[in-house]
């Protein structure tokens, strides 16, 4: 037979908490290296895919943040400029913030569409849909 308190534990687990809601959502940490004076970004697109972002738009704001200009080559970029790993994520953090989280409800499950040139995000957890500037 089975205890009360280990049932309630066993229906926490089988039902999705509060706190999980965070864990859920993280974001991949850039993957690159510096080279000299430039730096090399690897996994641009993977952030991008899991941000479901269009990884031009990601690249875009990184480099207007960073002010500086990349390069593509075949699979990475090749920024001009030593910046750091944790500076890259800061500025990734401040792109699914702006561009991804709910503004409403804060949750990442966002979808961004473009229709007459105004881009607009729409909430699928909560409804809600407002344009933004890009
Ligand atoms: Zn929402």
């Amino acid at each position: 037979m089975m205890e009360y308190d280990d049932l309630v534990k066993r229906m926490e687990k089988l039902l999705p908490g509060k706190g999980e809601e965070k864990t859920r959502f993280e974001v991949p940490k850039v993957k690159g290296r510096i080279q000299g004076k430039k730096t090399m970004i690897i996994n641009l697109k993977a952030i991008a895919d899991f941000l479901d972002r269009d990884e031009k738009l990601l690249l875009k704001f990184l480099l207007k943040e960073l002010g500086t200009k990349a390069i593509k080559e075949s699979t990475h970029y090749v920024l001009t400029g030593k910046f750091s790993a944790q500076l890259i994520n800061e500025k990734i953090d401040k792109f699914v913030n702006e561009f991804v989280k709910c503004r409403e409800c804060k949750k990442p499950d966002t979808k961004m569409t473009k229709h007459d040139r105004i881009n607009s995000i729409k909430c699928m957890a909560c409804g809600a849909k407002y344009p933004i500037r890009i």
